[in-house]
């Protein structure tokens, strides 16, 4: 989840709102690239001055589940970076070609061995600042069965009163639970929250 690859490689351009990762080269001829506004369009793209070709960038989706047993919640203990050594749900970046419904399966499977029943779109993020697009579906264990995937160094069912909420990874991942555990308490009904994480730059 949220791999070193997420916002590129090298220090990026700033704009008022978000680091644009840098595209140096020109992915079909292999020249330098520049940036301009194509005819017809209003923002500037990496656009390579020999080929023409013209490398848009968008956002990323990241993808993921709560996964849920006997009223716990299965958290992961991340063992890489970045936030190795704290806890987050199973998630990660949707590959090509893929459905965010099948990659939120693999990632849980991937990071904690674990096959879910998905329930239902939970949550859902705006992350412009590192454009990106996070969201986590509802998803109950099949056999209560998990085991410590890859990239974690831990893997455990938490009740609601033994929740890390100090050591979580991410945002996203306390929100996720919050509203979890706020709407269980409620009326039982798990509606989709959408929420932008607006981070200011300096
Ligand atoms: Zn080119």
């Amino acid at each position: 989840m949220f791999g070193a690859n997420s916002i590129g490689r090298g220090p990026g351009r700033r704009t008022r709102d978000a680091i644009i990762p840098p595209v140096n080269y020109c992915s079909r001829c292999g020249r330098e690239v520049g940036r301009k506004i194509p005819p017809g369009d209003n923002r500037e793209r990496f656009v390579c001055g020999h080929c023409g070709a013209i490398h848009y960038q968008n956002p990323r989706i990241v993808t993921g589940c709560l996964p849920l047993w006997e009223g716990r919640v299965l958290l992961c203990r991340r063992a890489i970076e970045p936030r190795r050594g704290l806890w987050t749900l199973p998630a990660g970046f949707l590959e090509v070609g893929e459905t965010v419904e099948a990659g939120a399966l693999r990632e849980t499977w991937e990071e904690a061995r674990a096959r879910v029943e998905l329930l239902g779109l939970y949550t859902l993020f705006s992350v412009p600042h590192i454009s990106q697009v996070h969201m986590f579906f509802r998803g109950s264990l099949v056999d209560g069965e998990f085991a410590v995937g890859d990239e974690s160094l831990d893997v455990c069912l938490f009740d609601e009163h033994a929740v890390p909420w100090d050591e979580l990874a991410f945002p996203v991942v306390g929100k996720t639970l919050q509203h979890y555990f706020t709407d269980r308490a409620g009326a039982g009904r798990f509606p989709v929250h959408t929420e932008d994480i607006v981070v200011e730059r300096r």
